[in-house]
């Protein structure tokens, strides 16, 4: 939460602040990427006072972890989100009117971000920021080589590394062959020799 007391009501009156705040939970894609819970979130805010409310720009910037989506290793990345929101008064829409009964506004205020007591709570529009700002598809870098499609060996460690182009097809049906089990194998002949002895009668 963020104060304006400070700021005060006159429209017109800046602000500038900055201030280091610990990442809230879930700060990023879920699964993808994103910035650890607790780790430090670098604010640069600016505040500026309007008739309605007081509108804020910023800055994020923080230190993202997740995982390449081609060779799967652990990754860590800056990510600097940049966002701008208006904080309203209480009980005024954004012409500063006075809200209608409260049923009739309940499109708008999924819109309006509430200014309680001269606080706001910067979080949700964090969130939506940072979000924005990562990558869905993470890289370790721009040229990752990613893993053998046949064996997952990691192409970046061994940018050698290849299969023979028969042989891959080869060691595909051998490893198939080979999840079949000898049971299963013997299960097959067993049935085989079951349809033979039936046709012979
Ligand atoms: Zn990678
Ligand atoms: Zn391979």
């Amino acid at each position: 939460m963020f104060d304006t007391h400070e700021l005060g009501r006159r429209p017109g009156a800046l602000q500038r602040l900055s201030r280091t705040v610990e990442a809230p939970v879930d700060l990023g894609i879920d699964g993808v990427i994103g910035v650890p819970q607790g780790s430090p979130v670098e604010l640069d805010l600016r505040l500026e006072s309007v008739m309605e409310g007081v509108l804020v720009t910023g800055t994020a910037r923080a230190s993202a972890e997740g995982e390449c989506v081609r060779c799967l290793e652990p990754l860590r990345q800056d990510v600097v989100a940049d966002f701008q929101e208006m904080f309203s008064y209480p009980d005024t829409d954004d012409r500063g009117h006075r809200k209608a009964a409260a049923d009739d506004d309940a499109e708008d205020d999924e819109d309006i971000m509430p200014l309680e007591d001269g606080m706001f709570d910067l979080e949700p529009v964090l969130r939506d920021a940072v979000v924005l700002a990562l990558p869905m598809q993470p890289v370790c870098r721009e040229d990752c080589a990613g893993l053998c499609a046949e064996c997952g060996a990691n192409l970046n460690e061994n940018p050698d590394h290849h299969h023979d182009a028969v042989d891959i097809r080869w060691a595909a049906l051998q490893g198939l062959a080979g999840s079949l089990g000898t049971d299963e194998k013997d299960n097959m002949s067993g049935a085989e020799a079951g349809v033979d002895e039936k046709q012979e009668k």
